[in-house]
């Protein structure tokens, strides 16, 4: 998603754009997360900024490419089921209002009314109509196909290559060189493998998070749904299994519960406390979900750096490369706004947004990697 999303803006910024993956279009993390483009779950900051400026980028691709992303401005609605937590809800709520979100407190009166089959007893909530979604394999294809790049599938990155002097310029495949004046690491999880193949360092951990799938319903949960709590755990730095209940309803029906997190390196056998613990989270959230099947799950590695930032821009330790890579949780989200960047970054103009949080080589200052 990252990379298209870079493709797309670097071609309309009139640049000449070729795109390889190992693999197929969306057969990393995209094609196994889910699509949600969040405002809701980020505090003021750095990627908060990101996420407005992606969510603004998202709805006017959304204008241009009409249903082909199944883009759904579905608004967020986040629940606290007790009053404390519901205190913590409002004054972070706060903190966003200030730096650009729309939060409009819910009542645990009105709470029926946005979603009727939730859980009684509730607290109360907090309404993010800017939180939208998308398909996320259905938009990566869609908007390489808008950007006119040339792709290459099936071509793995092994080495980057780089002059005397150290500048890169273009890259090594299994099948042969492709010559660049500018390499962009859109490699997601393994955006650490391709800056070291440049020298450099950029420690991307795999944090692992597992989905579950019902079958096919009418529309019963009609925005994404979570808990307070999720927030703490987006930002956890625990390597230990963390999971809260995220529901949302799709197009096609199906309900997708999300997610756990938990760095467990690239282990992919199915866990059942996971698996467990998101079901039983929905069904507190949503009663009815009890007696729907799940019909399967599935997991994906988010691409984890320690600051939960991601690194977007040049590399002055290798110049000629830049990064765009590290999104953890939100890079569907991010992706446009990225793109965007790592676009004004190319062709040298002024960003509208401070890339400086985002440095890549941040990370050189700090002990060693993190394990
Ligand atoms: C369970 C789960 C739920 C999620 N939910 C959401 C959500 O709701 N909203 C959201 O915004 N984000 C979500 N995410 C996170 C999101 O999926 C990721 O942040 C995002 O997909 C990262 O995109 P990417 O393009 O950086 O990486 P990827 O999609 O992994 O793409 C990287 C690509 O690089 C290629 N590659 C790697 N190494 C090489 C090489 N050497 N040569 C050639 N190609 C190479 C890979 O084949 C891959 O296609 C979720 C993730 C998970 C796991």
């Amino acid at each position: 998603m990252v990379g298209a999303a870079c493709a797309l803006y670097a071609a309309r910024s009139g640049l000449d754009v070729r795109v390889l993956d190992r693999g197929p279009v969306a057969g990393g993390t995209t094609g196994a997360g889910e699509g949600n483009l969040l405002v809701s779950d980020k505090g003021p900051g750095p990627e908060l900024e990101l996420a407005l400026l992606s969510a603004r980028l998202w709805a006017e691709l959304a204008d241009e490419l009409g249903t082909a992303i199944e883009y759904e401005p579905k608004g967020g609605l986040v629940v606290a089921s007790a009053p404390s937590a519901l205190a913590a809800l409002r004054d972070f709520a706060a903190g966003q209002r200030a730096a650009g979100v729309t939060a409009v407190p819910v009542g645990a009166d009105l709470l029926p009314d946005l979603e009727p089959h939730l859980a009684p007893g509730l607290a109360g909530g907090m309404h993010y109509p800017q939180d939208a979604q998308v398909m996320p394999a259905l938009a990566a294809a869609r908007l390489l196909r808008a950007s006119g790049a040339r792709l290459h599938t099936g071509h793995t990155v092994t080495g980057v290559l780089r002059t005397p002097d150290g500048t890169v310029y273009g890259v090594r495949t299994d099948r042969g060189e492709v010559h660049a004046p500018a390499v962009v690491n859109a490699a997601g999880t393994w955006g650490g493998d391709l800056a070291a193949l440049a020298g450099v360092r950029l420690p991307v951990l795999p944090r692992r998070g597992f989905v579950l799938v019902t079958e096919p319903l009418p529309r019963m949960v009609r925005h994404k749904v979570y808990a307070a709590d999720y927030v703490a755990d987006v930002s956890s730095d625990s390597a230990a299994l963390r999971s809260s209940p995220v529901v949302e309803g799709t197009a096609a029906g199906p309900v997708l519960i999300g997610a756990t997190r938990e760095r467990v390196g690239f282990d992919r056998s199915l866990s059942l406390p996971a698996v467990r613990a998101l079901a039983a989270g929905a069904i507190g959230l949503f009663p009815f979900l009890e007696r729907v099947h799940a019909l399967r799950t599935y997991a994906g590695f988010r691409p984890y750096l320690p600051d939960h930032l991601p690194a977007i821009g040049p590399d002055p330790r290798a110049p000629g490369l830049f990064h765009a890579c590290g999104h953890e949780g939100a890079g569907i989200g991010l992706a446009t706004g990225t793109g965007r960047l790592i676009a004004w970054a190319l062709t040298g103009k002024a960003p509208e947004l401070d890339p400086e949080p985002f440095r890549p080589e941040r990370f050189d200052t700090e002990g060693g990697d993190e394990r």
